[in-house]
């Protein structure tokens, strides 16, 4: 043993063996149930975080444990050279509940974003032969952390040091309509975007202006791509977020809640996209194996047979009310908005310092930019729980306005 082991699962950052690309925080969670996390030294904690929207149906929920471990009994892996039976039902299941018609798996939400942008390249450039590349992404998105993804986010902390980014990408504001149209020109092949920007801010798209975007689309023949890593599987109360604009994207992805913690994406899109994306042009060693379907599957079915996304709708209601009944029109609260149990809390001041103070009180949360609490929890989540999360949210402002006050 060359380095010391610690007494707790806390390693220190000149200790460890890890690259330090994570602030951390001071805890090492060992154990999961439902909306609760315990760490290695027997706390308990209530998680409204879901792992960045990735546990939508709680820590180790039993009909995913069971299907994944009587699928560890049968099959882990075979390569995509072969027919895969649960890979074609996970896709078969996504297309029956959604408007998409074809399916792509992949491991990740950077790497199904990855395939969006290369599937709408390659639809202009093979199937229509125009030659088209670029597409337009909004400042403040976030669409994943590889070359191509962190170029097509508009916030430049994820570029600083990563020069010279891939070329085919252009941000322009939310809602600036006039931007947008000024964007697009004879390169543009589509426009990405967030039906919530969640790690910029907890910013719901306004509908008008993404009628406008849609509009758009059609008359300059370009794609639609809909980012639903994060909003999607339920979370924002509707299977995907884009089904409460009556939109039907051409292409959107998927992931965090994708897998219930197993780590997948999918990307899927329209019939007409099938004959961009023929044999060949696109793979990844560990898309849709065998054991990522049959935790994709069992993720999909308990949502539709506990209709999982109408449970988040009513508890981000309640939840909803149950800030603004508390914290609505405090000097400290700018704006309390959200769909479902996406929910972000703008307030007047960075509130890092909260979240370590929710974590000693036993509550789990993260932020979406500096100045906005981001609430995450799994879809399950209880009234009583929402009610214990609301109640030490609500001490945590009025104790942080009381020492600024004094
Ligand atoms: C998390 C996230 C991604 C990136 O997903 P990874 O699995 O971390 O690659 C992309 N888009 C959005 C909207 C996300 O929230």
């Amino acid at each position: 043993m060359g380095k010391e082991t610690a007494v707790s699962g806390i390693v220190a950052a000149n200790e460890s063996s890890l690259f330090q690309t994570y602030a951390r925080y001071p805890i090492a969670l060992v154990k999961g149930e439902g909306s609760w996390l315990w760490d290695d030294q027997g706390n308990k904690y209530l998680d409204f975080m879901a792992g960045l929207a990735v546990t939508n149906l709680g820590h180790a929920p039993v009909k995913v444990k069971e299907k994944l471990k009587a699928q560890l009994d049968e099959l882990w892996h075979v390569s995509n050279l072969f027919h895969i039976p649960g890979q074609e039902k996970a896709a078969a299941l996504l297309t029956a509940n959604t408007c998409a018609d074809a399916v792509f798996f992949c491991n990740s939400g950077a790497e199904a974003n990855e395939a969006a942008i290369k599937l709408a390249r390659r639809y202009h450039q093979k199937v229509k032969g125009t030659g088209r590349y670029e597409v337009i992404t909004f400042t403040q998105s976030f669409h994943g952390r590889t070359l191509a993804t962190l170029t097509a986010t508009g916030q430049d902390k994820v570029k600083e040091g990563f020069l010279p980014l891939p070329g085919g990408f252009k941000s322009v504001p939310l809602h600036d309509l006039p931007a947008l149209e000024a964007a697009i020109n004879n390169n543009t092949a589509a426009i990405m975007i967030e039906m919530v920007q969640a790690e910029g801010g907890v910013h719901p798209v306004e509908p008008e202006f993404l009628q406008a975007v849609t509009e758009l689309c059609k008359k300059h023949g370009l794609l639609l791509i809909v980012d639903e890593v994060q909003t999607g599987m339920g979370r924002t109360g509707k299977l995907f977020a884009h089904e409460h604009y009556g939109i039907e994207p051409d292409i959107f992805t998927v992931a965090k809640g994708l897998g219930s913690g197993f780590p997948v994406g999918a990307m899927l899109g329209k019939g007409y996209l099938r004959e961009a994306f023929t044999a060949g042009s696109h793979a990844t060693t560990f898309g849709g194996t065998p054991i990522a379907s049959s935790v994709i599957q069992a993720t999909i079915e308990t949502m539709i047979e506990d209709h999982v996304p109408q449970r988040a709708a009513d508890a981000g209601e309640y939840l909803m009310a149950k800030l603004n009944e508390s914290l609505g029109g405090h000097p400290f609260v700018k704006a309390i908005r959200g769909k479902g149990l996406l929910i972000g809390i703008e307030c007047a001041e960075p509130v890092g310092e909260l979240v370590l103070k929710g974590q000693s009180r036993g509550l789990l949360f993260v932020t979406a930019g500096p100045e906005v609490i981001r609430l995450l929890p799994n879809l399950y989540v209880t009234r009583q729980e929402i009610d214990q999360a609301v109640s030490i949210i609500t001490e945590l402002i009025h104790e942080h306005s009381a020492v600024q006050q004094a």
